[in-house]
């Protein structure tokens, strides 16, 4: 179908929109992306992040193999009830024990090459952001994944793999306003020169990453967005991970990057990119740095209404601004979106009654 959203006002369109939609399940409909039309484009983006929460409308199964440890590993990613959030179920533990984690800053343990919840000594899960960045960049959020290792699958080293499983089903609206986490005021870590910042925004989370590398096909690249399930899906899910060749022993000496290899990561060998494929994007690896704040930023438990900048920043800084935003009550605040009106039918998962929304997480 054509739709002229130049002549059309955003509430206009937004209205068509959950006519002709009313499961909220394609979000993937595109105007083409060029003056007001893009504007209108961007409106009706930030549009489709607010109203309701959602969920999967089933579950999806993927099978793979964890980048560090090697071992294989099978995650199901389920649809759950209202004010989830994303929740890990670690099973597989010695004696048929298995383990709830929430995926929240203040659960992370380890922020070492990769992002950790839980406690290694006893249920932890590895490798997170990848997949946490695709629920959050998606819009998903509730969702229970359970997962019988200790590290979720790399699958192709970016978040398409996740991103696909999660489109093949598609999500449902459930009946409660989404909720929020409003900055209102800047919160920054930085550390010889680096840094990460949360700022008040109005709509959304919009991104602005800059790494500053010495190797030749990284060098310095900048990356802006405001995130929307389409720009996440066109500009941020297929950007891989990326490593040094000379890094490779050291890692593996230290029993990680066991699983790495051409298939899962861009690997780089002085000036030379080694895939013989070559990038998916001249700046791919901005890319995948953004891909992975997004999914450090998913860790504050509820999506982001703030202006997220960082220089040179990695896993560990992103979850230190989560932290620092939390640690100061006057940083942020909880705002519900408006709620829609559905007829009861389209209640697809965990139907309450909106009181419980007064509940706190
Ligand atoms: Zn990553």
């Amino acid at each position: 179908m054509h739709l002229d959203a130049a002549a059309l006002t955003s509430l206009q369109v937004a209205q068509m929109w959950r006519a002709i939609l009313p499961s909220g399940r394609d979000l993937d409909w595109r105007i083409p992306a060029s003056g007001s039309n893009r504007n209108a484009a961007i409106r009706i983006g930030i549009f489709m992040n607010f109203g309701n929460q959602t969920t999967l409308r089933d579950q999806v199964v993927l099978n793979g193999a964890g980048v560090h440890s090697n071992e294989p590993v099978r995650i199901v990613i389920r649809p759950a009830a209202i004010n989830t959030g994303v929740v890990f179920l670690r099973k597989g533990l010695p004696g048929g024990r298995e383990r709830r984690i929430e995926a929240r800053w203040n659960k992370v343990s380890l922020t070492e090459l990769c992002t950790v919840i839980g406690q290694k000594d006893d249920a932890s899960v590895s490798t997170i952001e990848h997949l946490l960045s695709a629920l959050s960049g998606l819009g998903v959020d509730n969702a229970l994944i359970e997962i019988d290792g200790p590290e979720v699958p790399i699958m192709d080293g970016s978040a398409a793999v996740f991103v696909e499983a999660i489109d093949s089903v598609g999500l449902a609206r459930q009946s409660a306003p989404r909720r929020f986490v409003k900055v209102l005021k800047t919160v920054r870590v930085e550390h010889n020169g680096a840094y990460s910042e949360l700022r008040p925004g109005d709509n959304g989370l919009s991104l602005d990453v800059e790494i500053d590398f010495a190797a030749g096909p990284i060098g310095r690249q900048r990356k802006r967005l405001d995130l929307t399930p389409d720009r996440f899906r066109q500009e941020l899910a297929g950007a891989r991970t990326f490593g040094f060749l000379r890094d490779v022993e050291r890692l593996t000496k230290m029993g990680l990057a066991l699983g790495a290899s051409l298939k899962n990561t861009v690997a780089l060998d002085g000036e030379r990119v080694l895939n013989p494929e070559g990038l998916r994007f001249p700046d791919e690896f901005v890319r995948h740095k953004m891909l992975d704040a997004v999914g450090d930023l998913a860790l504050a438990g509820l999506p982001l209404i703030a202006r997220y900048r960082s220089f040179r920043s990695g896993h560990k800084m992103n979850v230190a601004v989560v932290e620092a935003l939390f640690a100061d009550r006057s940083a942020y605040t909880i705002v519900d979106a408006e709620a829609r009106r559905e007829p009861r039918s389209e209640l697809a998962y965990g139907y309450r009654p909106t009181a419980v929304l007064a509940e706190a997480r």
